[in-house]
This record gives structure tokens, sequence and C-alpha cells, in this order.
């Protein structure tokens, strides 16, 4: 009874940390996850790159023939050129999802202030101005 307890939770936990990497990285992405998963791509560029270096050393060294040479290199840059094209693509993202996300926050708040002081928006809560600190 507890191993197929064990076992369901087991499978709920891979499922849980599964799913995400299978979504379509990037079109379900929000603004808060970007940095995140730029970070990795940043980290993927790096590992494939070095990879690239140590496969023309090792080459350059006769460890690895022509043939095989060519299809890894051929492989890694493709790799290298998909992770740089997705890291442009989540960038330009980022920028349109930042707009949109700033335009409704704006909508959202009918209430918004400004700082008698300095004209800085600020918040209906806001005790103090984020800007010039003068209390409101
Ligand atoms: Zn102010």
């Amino acid at each position: 009874m507890n191993e197929i307890v064990f076992l369901g939770l087991f499978a709920a936990t891979a499922i849980y940390v599964g799913l995400p990497f299978l979504k379509n990285q990037s079109q379900n992405i929000t603004a808060t996850e970007v940095p995140g998963k730029l970070y990795e791509l940043e980290s993927d560029k790096e590992n494939v790159i070095s990879t690239l270096k140590e496969m023309e050393f090792d080459y350059q060294m006769g460890k690895i023939s022509t043939t095989d040479f060519d299809d890894l290199n051929q492989n890694y840059r493709r790799k290298a050129a998909q992770i740089i094209q997705s890291i442009e693509e989540m960038k330009n993202h980022t920028s349109d999802n930042d707009i949109e996300a700033e335009i409704r926050r704006y909508r959202q708040t009918p209430n918004r202030r400004f700082c008698i002081n300095c004209g800085t928006a600020r918040q209906q809560e806001d005790k103090f101005c984020s800007n010039c600190g003068a209390s409101l």
C-alpha cells in the first residue's frame, strides 16, 4: 500500500517537474520567467561554444577523424545557432511583454497620483515619494 502511494507521489512529482520543459518554451513564457530562461540559454550557449573549442583542439591533436569532426562541428554549430536565435526571440518577447505589462499596470491604477514636490507617479498607499522622499 505504501509503495503505491509512494509511486503515485513520485509520478505526480515527475509530471510537475517535467511538464514545464515539455511546453513550447518560447511561446508560453511570462515576463517574470524570462530572466531565468535567458540565463539557462546563455549558459547552454557557453557550454556549446566551449564544447566546440574542445572539439577543435582534439581535432588539431589528431584525436578526432576529419569525418567525425565535420559531423560534430556541424551539429554543434547548428545547436549554437538555435540557442542564439532563441535568446534573440526571448529578448524581443521580453520587451513586448514589458510594454504590455506596463500599460496594463497603468490602466489598473485609476487612482494613480503624483508627488506634489517632483511630479513622480505614486501609489495611493505610499507615504513617501519614491523619487524625492517628500512625505505625501
Ligand atoms: Zn517626489
